[in-house]
């Protein structure tokens, strides 16, 4: 499941939201910065980690982001 996406490295670039199958992420156009929408429909397939140029976001192979990640 997408544990973190790590907001000072994110450049807005939108690849992961395009990237994500499951609609996960959407992209806060106003911000510049990805979000996580709807978390529970993660299937944790890495395509996001492996989408951003930035090294933004972190896949983990837990079921629940750590605590305070949101
Ligand atoms: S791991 Fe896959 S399903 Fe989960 S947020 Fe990333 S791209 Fe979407
Ligand atoms: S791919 Fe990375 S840099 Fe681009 S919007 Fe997503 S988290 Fe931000």
């Amino acid at each position: 499941m997408i544990q973190n996406i790590d907001e000072d490295l994110c450049s807005g670039c939108g690849r992961c939201e395009s990237a994500c199958p499951m609609d996960v992420i959407y992209l806060d156009r106003e911000a510049k910065k990805a979000r996580v929408a709807y978390l529970s429909d993660c299937m944790t397939c890495y395509s996001c980690e492996l989408a951003c140029p930035e090294g933004a976001v972190r896949v983990g192979p837990f079921k629940k982001a750590k605590p305070g990640a949101w």
